[in-house]
């Protein structure tokens, strides 16, 4: 089962606590003012197995970044960010430049403007470019017209580019905010010049393996599914998710079976997730 199944980390937000990240604190702030802690944290992912890791680059956007005064240093956090995780990456693995939303929603839920979006993005994939990325993720993403724009954007630095879509359960199936379905959203960014094309997020791994079965009825294309681990529970100052790492280690023998190629973790999973993952993959 292992063969040609590539393995991306998992969530930043435990590991970041744990080292003192208070609320409202952000990873991108981090990238420059603890740098130390945001390679160590990628250093854990590729011990534990992972072949790809992300940059701490979410919302490395200027739109993003300008909530917290950090707008004119968008270049250098996305080049300090893609540097840090590159530092650490060993020989024959690969480092994903992480882009998510702008959180600017597009006409006619907001007023975003089209070409305002692909500045952003424009700017933030070639700083990551600069710094060494080796692909890109775009994750996270509720408008398939805004990832549409953001891979345009992250094509045009000739690296390849994987985009996952965030989807809710609802009684007629599987959408996104905007309403897009999985189907016609792996189409559409297939044909636009994605590598990959999945989901992330939003979903636990039982229904994301429903999402990967339709997203792979419709491309060609490798799918890439990174679910999360459900809802946390605190319980003697701990906290622990719904879908540990041996749910994930049960569970992803069924998410390969159903088309995902490339799999990963979201919200809650951590190294042991993906140490678990890598077991599976490896021994099954
Ligand atoms: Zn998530």
């Amino acid at each position: 089962m292992g063969e040609g199944i590539l393995l991306f980390d998992g969530a930043w937000g435990t590991m970041l606590m744990e080292r003192g990240m208070k609320a409202g604190e952000t990873s991108e702030a981090w990238i420059l003012d603890r740098p130390a802690d945001i390679a160590a944290v990628h250093k854990m992912y590729f011990d534990a197995g992972a072949d790809i890791v992300s940059t701490a680059t979410l919302g490395a956007t200027t739109l993003k970044l300008a909530h917290y005064g950090l707008a004119e240093r968008t270049a250098e956090i996305n080049r300090q960010g893609a540097e840090l995780a590159k530092g650490v990456c060993p020989p024959g693995r690969f480092v994903a430049g992480d882009i998510g939303s702008t959180g600017k929603l597009l006409a006619p839920a907001g007023d975003a403007d089209e070409k305002a979006l692909a500045e952003a993005f424009t700017l933030q994939a070639f700083a990551l470019a600069e710094g060494g990325v080796d692909l890109f993720i775009i994750e996270t993403m509720i408008d398939v017209r805004e990832a549409l724009i953001a891979l345009e954007a992250a094509r045009s630095t000739g690296l390849p580019v994987f985009v996952t879509i965030s989807f809710a359960k609802k009684p007629r199936g599987y959408f996104t905010i905007m309403g897009d379905r999985p189907e016609d959203s792996a189409v559409r960014l297939a044909d636009a010049g994605a590598a990959a094309v999945g989901t992330n997020c939003y979903l636990r791994i039982g229904d994301m393996i429903e999402v990967v079965e339709q997203m792979k009825r419709a491309v060609t294309i490798p799918i890439i599914a990174q679910p999360n681990a459900g809802n946390p529970a605190v319980e003697r100052g701990v906290t622990s998710f719904a879908d540990g790492p041996e749910v994930f280690s049960e569970r992803t023998p069924d998410l390969i079976r159903a088309g995902a190629r490339i799999v990963g973790g979201c919200c809650g999973t951590t190294p042991e997730t993906t140490r678990r993952m890598r077991e599976v993959i490896d021994t099954h």
